[in-house]
């Protein structure tokens, strides 16, 4: 049974259109946190053109969530189509699960910007301190106490506003499930903080 949609080899033109819808997608920011692109988040993976049975071609996007259930992810498939139906794009939309995201992906750019933005980035290494599938996020949470906390609590978390490393865990879930909320003992700012995993 043939594929209704086939991968194809890029000639130049199609490598150009590849390329201009790059350039386009790029301007794509997180819904939560505008300051960052998409790309620079590490979940836009790739754009592709594919072609069809009736020959007529159409750009693949993919995507890798976040974390399972990201309630952001629908947005940013709506804001993808859009604005490629916006530039006069044929184009869908292609969840990527494998590998998973992790905040390994989110660019040291990015990662600058996040801290201007008030949020302290998250540090590099997984610790999957953060995985909300099924039970996992209730055993990995029931499993953390006191004389056995989470990896990222053993490395100081920098204020993004004075830098200094006296700070507090004040709500392990911040404004989403992948932030904890900190507060600085310094200049007593809270800021959430981008747990890594
Ligand atoms: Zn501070």
């Amino acid at each position: 049974m043939t594929p209704a949609i086939t991968a194809t080899t890029s000639s130049a033109p199609q490598q150009s259109a590849i390329a201009q819808a790059w350039l386009l997608l790029e301007s794509l920011t997180d819904p939560e946190i505008p300051v960052v692109t998409l790309r620079e988040l590490g979940i836009l993976r790739d754009v592709r053109l594919a072609s069809s049975n009736d020959g007529s071609e159409q750009f693949e996007v993919v995507i890798t969530p976040t974390y399972s259930g990201c309630p952001a992810m629908g947005q940013i498939e709506d804001d993808v189509r859009n604005l490629l139906n916006a530039n006069g794009l044929q184009g869908r939309v292609v969840t990527q699960l494998a590998p998973a995201w992790t905040t390994d992906w989110i660019t040291q750019e990015a990662k600058d910007k996040l801290r201007a933005y008030g949020i302290a980035p998250p540090h590099s290494g997984a610790d999957h301190d953060c995985l909300t599938q099924g039970n996992t996020s209730i055993v990995q949470f029931a499993a953390r106490s006191a004389s056995n906390p989470g990896r990222h609590e053993l490395l100081a978390v920098p204020c993004p506003q004075c830098d200094s490393e006296n700070t507090t865990e004040t709500s392990h879930f911040g404004s989403t499930a992948c932030k904890a909320l900190y507060r600085c003992l310094d200049c007593m700012e809270p800021f959430d903080y981008f747990k890594p995993y």
